[in-house]
C-alpha cells in the first residue's frame, strides 16, 4: 500500500459508493458535489488513513503533503486563504464512518481561526461579536475534543462571566465580554496541556485530523458498535472530512436547517424538517431556540424555500430514496451539507415505498426490499404510545408483541367471566398450562413471572396474536392470595395494569396506546409479496375465528391446525376427562361419541373460513395429563374435603356443649340450632363429601398411573394414536364427515391429515390404514368422495433419517421444528431458556437462540436431508414447516433456500412472513447475478 497510497479524495473526485473509504457522509458529500448539487468545496482522508493512524500512532507519511495540496484546491475555489488575514477560509473537520452512528464521534467548527485570522473575518463580516464568539467555540471545542480539555473549566469560566456581567443567556454577552471569555479559555488551555493553544492553522488541522481518528475507538463509539452489531466489515475506521465552513449564523438572511425530503412518521410527500435563522450547524439539534418548521419559510424567505424544495427534489430522484439532510444558507446562498437514507417508522416506510413506486422512482423489487419484514410488527400489534416515558414497574421477557391494558386476574376462570361481562383483562399467572386456555380467550394479554419465550403462554399468546411478558421475574405471583408482590409494592386484583409485549416491560395503571393501522398501502405492498415470493404463506390456527383472521392478513392456508386447543373449551374438558378416565373401551368410545360433533362443528368452521385452501390438521398430540389437574391440586382438594367433614363433626357438637355452658343461651337458640343440626345430619348422612372424595381419589390414581418421568417424549403423539385407535378414529370421523358436509354446501375443502411425533414407517402405515378405512365408510353414509391429503409432521430425528420410507406413505413433510430443535441439541426448550441459553450468548457458543432463529447447521441440515430422501421418493411431495420458525425472517429465507413449499406461522405473523418470503425470492444469488 505504501507509495501509492492514496490518502486524500477531493468531494469533486471521490467515489461516492465507496462508503467503507470514505465514510457515509464523505461519500455523499463526494456524490452531491458531483451531480452539481451546492457543496461547500471540501475533501475527504480515508477511513484507510485513520485505520494507519491507529495502527501507527501517527498519521501516515505523506498525508498532510496531500491535505495541503487539497486545502490549496480550496482555497482557489472560494478565493479565501486559510489562516489569512484577509478573507479568512474556515473549515470544518467532521467525523463519518461507513455506518452511521449519529453523535457518537467528534466534528470540529472553525477551525482555522487565530489572532490573525479572526481580525480578518471581523473585518470581512463586519461583525465583532461573531467573530469572538465563533471563537471562543472553537477554542473550547477544539482544546476538548483534540487537546482532551475537560468541558468543567470553560463553563465555569463562562458561568463566572455570566454572573458578573449580570446576564443568564450566553446571547447576552457583548463582544468585548466574548473577547476577555476567549483570552479566558486561551490561558484554560495553557494551564492544562502546558502548551499554548496552536495558532498555526495547519497545526490545527492536523491535530484535529488525528483527534477526529481518535474518535473511532472513544468509548461511545465502541458501545454503540458493539450494541448495534456494526462489525468491521460494516464500518472499518472513520474518515475525516475537511469543508468549507458556511455560516449560518450572519444575520437574518442566513439559517440552518434540517430536513427530511418525506415526512418520516408518516410517509406523506412533503419536505419535512426544521430551520432557525441567523443559527450556526449544531444550533437546531442543540435546542438554543426553537426552530420553525420548514413550511413557515415559504413565507419567511420564499425565494430559499424554492430552492430548498429543488433541493430535495434533486436529492430524492438522483437517490431514489427518502433523504435526511442538513442544510445551510449564508447571505442568502443554500448550501447542502450532509445527506444519508432517511430513517422511517414502518407506517412511513410502506407508505413511501407504495408512492415512489407509483412516481416511477423504484420499482416493485426495490419497494419490496427497502422494507425489512422485522418493522412490519410495528403496524400488527397496538404499539405504546410513542410519547409516553414512564418507568416500568418490573420487566420480563418480550414473548409476544403489542401493548394491552387491563384489570389484573389471576386465574383463567375469573379471566372468562370478568371478560365475558365485558372488562379488559390481564391474566397475572406464574406460568400458564394448557386447562388456563379460556382465560388467555378472555384476557388482552398474559404476563407470567416465569418462563422463557417459548413457555406455554409465550407460544399461545403468539398464536392468538396477544401481547404477552414472560418471565418477569421481579414479580411474585401468590395465586392463592390472588395477589403479586414486585418489590415493596403489591399488586392486587382488580387493579389496572400495562403490559408491553413488545420490550417486557410492565407499568402501573393504564398508559395510552396506538391502535393497528393495517393500511390500503400495506395491502397493495403485500399483494407485491405474493407475485414476488415462491414460498407459499399458511397460518398456524385453531379456531374458526383465528382462521378467518388469518385469512385475512393474507394466509394461503393452514399449516397447522392444533386439536387439542379444542379439547380444552370449557363445555368439552369434562368430556374428554371422562374419556381419558374411562376403564373401558366401550365407556371411551362413549365419551368420544360426544366430542365428535363438537369436532365436526369446529371443523366445519374451520373449513368454511379458509373455503378454496388447504387446511393441514395435526391429530391429538400432547400427552393426556395435560387435560387433567395436577396430583398437588387433587391432593390439596381431598384434604380440604376431610377437613370439612372433621368441621362438620365439630359443628354437631356445639348444641350439646351450649347446653352445658350456658343454659340460658342455649334456651335461646334452641329452634336454630335444632335446625342446623337437623341439616348437618341430613348431609352426613347424604355422604355428598364421601362421593366427591371418592371420584377425586379415582381421578388422582389415574394422574398416578399417568404420570411419566419425561411427558415429553412420553406418551403422547400418535403413540397415543396406536394404543388408543378410537381417539385418532374419531378425529379422522369427525375430519370426513365436516368435509363432506362442507362439500355438498358447495365449498371447496381440502384437508390435511397430519400425524403428529413420527419416528417409524409402521407407525404411519397403522394411521394410514384407519384414514383410509374411514374415509370409505364416510363416503358410504354420506355419498361424498372428500379428497384429502395424508402426510406427516416430521420432528423425530429418526422421522428425518427415515423420510425416503415415510415418503411412501406421506404426501406431504411438515417440520415441527420446536421438537426437532429439542430432539437435535437434547435440550428441553423450557430448561434451556431458563437456564443456560444466555451463558451460552454470552460464551459465544451459540449465536441465536435456536428456539427462534433455525439452526441451520444442525435442524437445518437434518431438514435437507429429510426432503432430499422424501423428494426422490415422491417428487411431488409437499413439504412446510409449522414451527415457530416459520414466522422467522431468517429461518424463512433458509426455508426458501432449502426448497420447502411453505412456511406456517401464527395469524399476526402472516404478512411479515409473506415480505421475508418474498426478499428471499428477491435477492437469492442467482438473482442478484443476473
Ligand atoms: P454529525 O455527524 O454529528 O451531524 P456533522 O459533521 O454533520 O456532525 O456536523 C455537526 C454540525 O455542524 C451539523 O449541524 C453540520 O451541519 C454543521 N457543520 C458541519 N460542517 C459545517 C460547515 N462546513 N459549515 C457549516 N456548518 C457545518
Ligand atoms: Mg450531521
Ligand atoms: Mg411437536
Amino acid at each position: 500500500m505504501q507509495g501509492t497510497s492514496k490518502w486524500v479524495y477531493a468531494f469533486s473526485e471521490g467515489d461516492g459508493k465507496n462508503k467503507l473509504l470514505l465514510g457515509g457522509k464523505g461519500a455523499n458529500l463526494c456524490e452531491m458535489t458531483r451531480i452539481g448539487l451546492p457543496v461547500p468545496p471540501g475533501f475527504t482522508v480515508t477511513t484507510e488513513a485513520c485505520l494507519a493512524y491507529l495502527r501507527e500512532n501517527r498519521l501516515p507519511d505523506g498525508l498532510m503533503d496531500e491535505v495541503r495540496a487539497h486545502l490549496k484546491a480550496v482555497e482557489q475555489a472560494t478565493g479565501k486563504g486559510f489562516g489569512a488575514a484577509r478573507n479568512p477560509l474556515l473549515v470544518s473537520v467532521r467525523s463519518g464512518s461507513a455506518m452511521s452512528m449519529p453523535g457518537m464521534m467528534d466534528t470540529i467548527l472553525n477551525l482555522g481561526l487565530n489572532a490573525s485570522s479572526l481580525a480578518g473575518l471581523i473585518e470581512a463580516t463586519h461583525n465583532p461579536r461573531f467573530g469572538w464568539d465563533a471563537y471562543r467555540r472553537f477554542i473550547q471545542l477544539f482544546g476538548k475534543v483534540a487537546l482532551g480539555v475537560p468541558d468543567e473549566p470553560f463553563d465555569r469560566a463562562m458561568g463566572e462571566l455570566k454572573r458578573s456581567a449580570g446576564v443568564t443567556h450566553d446571547v447576552e454577552l457583548t463582544a468585548a465580554q466574548l473577547q476577555q471569555l476567549a483570552a479566558r479559555f486561551l490561558d484554560i488551555v495553557r494551564e492544562h496541556t502546558g502548551q499554548p493553544f496552536p495558532e498555526d492553522p495547519y497545526q490545527q488541522l492536523e491535530t484535529a485530523i488525528a483527534a477526529v481518528f481518535r474518535s473511532w475507538n472513544g468509548k461511545r463509539a465502541i458501545d454503540y458498535r458493539r450494541q448495534f452489531k456494526i462489525t468491521p466489515e460494516m464500518a472499518n475506521g472513520t474518515a475525516a472530512n475537511v469543508c468549507t465552513m458556511v455560516f449560518g449564523n450572519m444575520g437574518n438572511d442566513s439559517g440552518t436547517g434540517v430536513g427530511f425530503t418525506r415526512n418520516p412518521g408518516t410517509g406523506e410527500r412533503q419536505v419535512y424538517g426544521e430551520y432557525l435563522t441567523n443559527a450556526q450547524g449544531e444550533d437546531v439539534v442543540a435546542g438554543i431556540r426553537t426552530p420553525k418548521p420548514i413550511a413557515a419559510m415559504a413565507q419567511e424567505m420564499p425565494a430559499l424555500h424554492a430552492q430548498l424544495m429543488d433541493l430535495a427534489a434533486r436529492l430524492e430522484s438522483h437517490y431514489r430514496e427518502v433523504q435526511d439532510f442538513e442544510f445551510t444558507i449564508e447571505r442568502g446562498t443554500l448550501w447542502a451539507l450532509q445527506t444519508r437514507n432517511g430513517k422511517m417508522n414502518a407506517a412511513a416506510l410502506v407508505r413511501t415505498s407504495v408512492e415512489m413506486e407509483r412516481e416511477g422512482l423504484i420499482d416493485r423489487r426495490q419497494a419490496l426490499l427497502r422494507v425489512p419484514p422485522a418493522m412490519l410488527e410495528q403496524l400488527l400489534v397496538p404499539r405504546l404510545d410513542p410519547g409516553f416515558k414512564g418507568q416500568p414497574l418490573a420487566t420480563g421477557l418480550p414473548a409476544s408483541p403489542g401493548a394491552a391494558s387491563g384489570m389484573i386476574v389471576f386465574d383463567a376462570d375469573t379471566a372468562e367471566l370478568r371478560g365475558r361481562a365485558g372488562e379488559k383483562i390481564i391474566l397475572v399467572r406464574e406460568e400458564t398450562k394448557p386447562e388456563d386456555i379460556h382465560g388467555f380467550f378472555a384476557a388482552q394479554g398474559v404476563l407470567t413471572s416465569r418462563g422463557g419465550k417459548t413457555s406455554h403462554a409465550a407460544v399461545v399468546a403468539r398464536g392468538m396474536g396477544k401481547p404477552c411478558v414472560s418471565g418477569a421475574e421481579s414479580i411474585v405471583v401468590d395465586v392463592h392470595n390472588k395477589v403479586a408482590t414486585v418489590g415493596p409494592a403489591t399488586l392486587k386484583e382488580g387493579q389496572v395494569i400495562t403490559i408491553d409485549g413488545s420490550t417486557g416491560a410492565v407499568y402501573f395503571g393504564e398508559v395510552p396506546t396506538v391502535e393497528v393501522e393495517f393500511s390500503q398501502d400495506m395491502a397493495t405492498l403485500l399483494g407485491w409479496t405474493d407475485e414476488a415470493a415462491r414460498l407459499k404463506v399458511r397460518a398456524n390456527a385453531d379456531t374458526p375465528r383465528d382462521a378467518q383472521r388469518a385469512r385475512e392478513f393474507g394466509a394461503q392456508g393452514i399449516g397447522l391446525c392444533r386439536t387439542e386447543r379444542m379439547f380444552n373449551q370449557i363445555d368439552r374438558l369434562p368430556i374428554m376427562q371422562q374419556m381419558i378416565l374411562a376403564d373401558t373401551r366401550e365407556a371411551r368410545v362413549a365419551a368420544l361419541d360426544e366430542l365428535r360433533p363438537m369436532q365436526r362443528e369446529d371443523f366445519k368452521g374451520i373449513f368454511k373460513a379458509m373455503n378454496g385452501l388447504p387446511v393441514t390438521i395435526r391429530l391429538l398430540d400432547p400427552p393426556m395429563h395435560e387435560f387433567l389437574p395436577t396430583v398437588a391440586q387433587l391432593e390439596l382438594e381431598i384434604a380440604h374435603l376431610h377437613h370439612f367433614r372433621e368441621a362438620v363433626e365439630v359443628l354437631q357438637e356445639i348444641p350439646e356443649t351450649l347446653r352445658i355452658l350456658s343454659p340460658r343461651l342455649h334456651h335461646q337458640y334452641e329452634g336454630g340450632l335444632a335446625k342446623l343440626l337437623a341439616g348437618l345430619t341430613e348431609f352426613k348422612d347424604s355422604h355428598l363429601e364421601d362421593q366427591l372424595v371418592a371420584r377425586k381419589t379415582e381421578v388422582l390414581k389415574k394422574v398416578k398411573a399417568l404420570s411419566e418421568v419425561n411427558p415429553m417424549l412420553g406418551h403422547r403423539g400418535v403413540r397415543l394414536g396406536i394404543t388408543y385407535p378410537e381417539i385418532y378414529e374419531m378425529q379422522i370421523h369427525a375430519i370426513f364427515e365436516a368435509a363432506a358436509e362442507c362439500w355438498r354446501e358447495g365449498l371447496d375443502v381440502q384437508p390435511e391429515i397430519m400425524v403428529p411425533q413420527l419416528a417409524t414407517v409402521e407407525e404411519l402405515k397403522r394411521i394410514h390404514a384407519y384414514v383410509t378405512r374411514i374415509h370409505a365408510e364416510v363416503e358410504r353414509v354420506t355419498g361424498v368422495n372428500v379428497p384429502y391429503k395424508f402426510g406427516s409432521m416430521i420432528e423425530v430425528v429418526r422421522a428425518c433419517v427415515r423420510a425416503a420410507r415415510l415418503a411412501e406413505t406421506a404426501e406431504f413433510f411438515s417440520f415441527g421444528t420446536n421438537d426437532l430443535t429439542q430432539a437435535t441439541f437434547s435440550f428441553s426448550r423450557e430448561d434451556a431458556e431458563n437456564k443456560f441459553l444466555p451463558a451460552y450468548y454470552e460464551a459465544g457458543i451459540l449465536k441465536d437462540n435456536p428456539f427462534e432463529v433455525l439452526d441451520e447447521k444442525g435442524v437445518g441440515e437434518l431438514m435437507k436431508l429429510a426432503i432430499n430422501a422424501g423428494r426422490a421418493q415422491r417428487p411431488e411431495l409437499k413439504v412446510g414447516i409449522c414451527g415457530e420458525h416459520g414466522g422467522d425472517p431468517t429461518s424463512i429465507r433458509f426455508c426458501h433456500g432449502a426448497g420447502l413449499d411453505y412456511v406456517s406461522c401464527s395469524g399476526p405473523r402472516v404478512p411479515i412472513a409473506r415480505l421475508a418470503a418474498a426478499h428471499a425470492k428477491l435477492t437469492e444469488p442467482e438473482v442478484r447475478q443476473a
